[in-house]
């Protein structure tokens, strides 16, 4: 007997560039592991009421360099969106995403599996 279904299955995968400061402010990236909590942190990226966002050249960079290794399309057009939604450690409410115009965009990465006897060794 043979099945009729195919298994399709979708990732959403994140990582962290490497920049030395965050997406939207000059506030050090927090991968200094010997700061201290909440001592990266500044008006802007903490959401406060009269601040907006200024995009980090230098990410943007390192975003089209990734989507150029996995063979992304590069868009020529970009945006940004806020995502209001409440989350314990998220006080300012909104998270910055891209969904209507990523920068990137249709990539792929090929994943080969061996035979199972291969993997258990
Ligand atoms: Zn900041």
């Amino acid at each position: 007997m043979t099945t009729q279904f195919e298994p399709v299955i979708g990732l959403e995968i994140h990582v962290q560039l490497a920049s030395k400061t965050k997406m939207f402010c000059t506030c050090p990236n927090g991968m200094d592991e010997s700061a201290g909590p909440n001592t990266e942190i500044c008006p802007r990226c903490s959401g406060q009421p009269g601040t907006l966002p200024v995009i980090n050249e230098g990410a943007v960079r390192l975003a089209v360099r990734a989507g150029l290794a996995l063979g992304c399309q590069i868009n020529e057009v970009s945006s940004f969106e806020r995502k209001h939604y409440f989350y314990p450690d998220l006080p300012k409410g909104y998270q910055i995403t891209q969904n209507a115009h990523p920068i990137n965009g249709r990539g792929e990465i090929e994943i080969t599996f061996g035979p199972k006897d291969h993997l258990q060794k």
